[in-house]
Order: structure tokens, then sequence, then C-alpha cells
């Protein structure tokens, strides 16, 4: 039996050791110099004139929501096709997602029903970049720009993903939307164990986040620190302690030094899945737009309607192959069956179907063509054979 092959896997070696040696030996762990610089790098890597590091994704969202205004009573306009914290960042400020359905063809918000779904409470429009593909920007920003409404990206998979815009290749980040928000986590493309990252283009927001993220502390420890005066600190409003520490930050400089090369390779290990995939009757690969260049966070490919889900992925499961089922749906989760805590504009029958339909395959940086080769076969001949396909 050949080794089982995992759905993702971080790239860390000796490099990330090194840089958390660094830091742990220099005495200063939390929120510091390595934070600062791991800003700026992230700043200049995305071409954002802000990046504020916080400790995830789910605490930047939540921040983001807030410097827009996002209030108690307040509508967010999102989809239910994602990951459940895109969700729950709009109800920690007692807001309403109001969910509506991905585009039929793919696995992002469909912009052509937003229009609908706004309301006299409708505060902002929150898209992700589901899976590292981007959504259609373009034209959210369009509806969101005759409704005078802030945009705020998910962009938690989307590090090193692109949009084309006037010809150029512009990374996710780079503010088109209000403010764009990133993740760390270990599934995603580069990680700090956790970690988060907001950039903007507004320097009353980037300034909001960096009084927040530290409890709303007027004076900031490394300020205080390296004063020569005696400096008492104050509270003026509610903030939280969602910083990130220097540990992370020093491995996320690291890992921001290696995206590039990462993303070429799972560009590249894509592209032989898009090949190779194009041969299985009934199998639809993801569908990348002319405009826009996925980081490949995630490789999602569609089932037939006939195909059992489930018995396809034990069958892979079974030759040492891990998968997973299609990107979650919020509203189907304990958490929102209290029907005041969402609001949806339909049935969300594309969201649903991607859930029940899509399964992720294997995609790594180090991921060998070997491996991939074998996670086709297996899935060839799982689609040809298998009594899961005849259901
Ligand atoms: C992973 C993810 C998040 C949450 O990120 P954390 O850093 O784990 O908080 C939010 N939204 C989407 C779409 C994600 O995939």
């Amino acid at each position: 039996m050949s080794v089982q092959i995992p759905v993702a896997k971080p790239l860390l070696d000796e490099r990330e050791v090194e840089a958390a040696r660094r830091v742990i030996l220099s005495g200063w762990v939390t929120q510091g110099p390595e934070v600062a610089a791991f800003e700026r790098e992230f700043a200049n890597f995305v071409a954002a004139p802000h990046a504020c590091a916080v400790s995830n994704c789910t605490t930047a969202l939540h921040l983001a929501l807030k410097a827009v205004g996002v209030g108690p009573g307040d509508e967010v306009i999102t989809v239910s096709h994602s990951f459940i914290a895109t969700a729950n960042a709009i109800r920690y400020c007692g807001a309403v997602p109001v969910f509506i359905d991905i585009e039929p063809d793919g696995y992002n918000i469909d912009p052509d029903l937003i229009g609908a779904a706004i309301t006299r409470s409708t505060r902002a429009i929150l898209c992700v970049h589901q899976l590292g593909m981007p959504c259609d920007l373009a034209r959210v920003m369009e509806v969101a720009g005759i409704n005078g409404l802030p945009v705020i990206e998910d962009a938690a998979c989307a590090i090193g993903s692109e949009i084309l815009h006037d010809e150029n290749w512009e990374k996710i980040g780079k503010p088109r939307g209000d403010i764009a928000c990133f993740s760390f986590h270990p599934r995603k493309v580069v990680t700090t164990g956790d970690g988060g990252m907001l950039t903007t283009a507004d320097p009353e927001y980037d300034r909001k986040f960096r009084l927040w993220r530290q409890h709303s502390m007027s004076v900031s420890d490394t300020v205080r620190h390296g004063s020569r005066e005696v400096t008492f600190e104050s509270y003026p409003e509610l903030g939280y302690n969602y910083r990130m520490t220097d540990v992370q930050a020093a491995i996320g400089r690291e890992q921001l030094s290696r995206l590039p090369e990462i993303i070429e390779r799972r560009r590249h290990l894509a592209s032989i899945y898009a090949e190779r995939l194009s041969n299985i009757p009934g199998l639809e690969p993801p569908v990348e737009p002319h405009w826009a260049r996925s980081n490949w966070q995630s490789y999602c490919v569609r089932l037939p309607e006939t195909a059992d889900q489930r018995k396809v992925m034990q069958a892979l499961l079974d030759r040492g192959i891990s998968t997973r089922r299609g990107v979650m749906n919020i509203h189907l989760e304990r958490a929102y069956a209290d029907p005041a805590s969402f609001r949806r504009t339909s049935a969300l029958k594309h969201s649903v179907a991607a859930q029940n339909e899509a399964i992720i395959l294997p995609l790594y940086a180090q991921m060998t063509e070997d491996e991939l080769g074998r996670v086709v076969d297996a899935l060839e001949d799982i689609m040809v054979h298998h009594p899961a396909m005849a259901d």
C-alpha cells in the first residue's frame, strides 16, 4: 500500500524554524517589530497602501465590518456557500447575514442577485474569493457603487490570486473593494499557524484596526516600551485582543518570501489536473474566467448529479487519497437554525448543489506529478467502474 496522499500540506522547514528561533531569543515575542515588518512586506506584495496583521481572518472580518459601520439590526449581503466564519463575523456585529446564491457554473457569489437583496437595512456587501478563485469583483463593485454600499472581500483563501484590471494583473488585496481580509491558517496557501491580515487604501480604517486589535489602548506597548517618559495609557472605546504575535509574523515573512514559488507550483499542478481530468466523462473541472488567476488554494471538481459523493470520497480514501466535500452551506448548520439568525433571498439551489456534488482533490506545493497521477487514475477508475456512480 502506497503512502496516504493528504488533501493539503503546509510547506514549512528549517527556514521557518530559524525565524521563530530568532524571535524567541530576541525576548520580544508578541506584536512588535516582526509584525510591523510583515505588514510592510505584505502591503508591498499586494500593492496596498495599508496592511494590518491580526490573530486570524475571522477577527479581520469582524474588524472590517465594524470599520464600515455594520452594527445591530443591519444587513450584510453575502453567500451561504462559504466557511462558517464569513457569516459568523456578521453576527458578531449584531447584524444579519443575507444569503444570496452562487453562480451556476462556479463557486462564487452571483453579482446579478445582489440588487434584489438590497433593503433599507443593507449596510455592506461581503463577497468571498472562494477556494482562491477570484469572484467577479468588477461587477460586485458596480452594484455596490450604484447603491453606495461598502465592499469587504473575504480573501481568506486568495493570497496571491489575481484579477485583470485595465489590462494589468493585480493581486487581490490591492484595494478595489474597501477592505480585504486574509487568512494564514494551515489550510490556506501560506501559514503562520493562525493569523490574518487586513488591507485597505483608507488610513482611517487602518487606524481603527490598529486601535481595536490591541484593546483600543491609546499607547501601544512598543511605543510605551521605547518611551523615555512615564506614559499612562487610556482606553477610549471597546477594543479586542486580536493581535498577531512576533513569532507568527516572523514565520509569515518566510512564508511570504516563498509564496511566488508556491503559487507557480500550484498553478503547474492545477494545469496538469485540468488536462488529465478533461478525459474523464461526466467530471467538471473548475473554470477559471479569462480575467482571473487562481492561486488554487483548493482544486474543486464537480461530480455528475447521479454520483454518490460520500461513496466516491470513501472509494478514494480506500485507495489512500484524502478529499473533502464541496464548500459547506452556512444556512444548513445548527448554528443557523434560528430563523432570525439570517435571511435568504431564494432556496440557494446552486449553493446546495455545489456542497453535495463537488469534491476537493489533493493539491499542495510538495505534491509530485506521480502523486497527482495516482489521484487522477483512481478517480477515473471509480468514475468508470464503481457502483457509487450508478446510484
Ligand atoms: C478559512 C476561512 C476563513 C477563516 O479564516 P481563519 O483565519 O481560520 O479565521 C474565513 N473565510 C473563508 C472563506 C475561509 O476559507
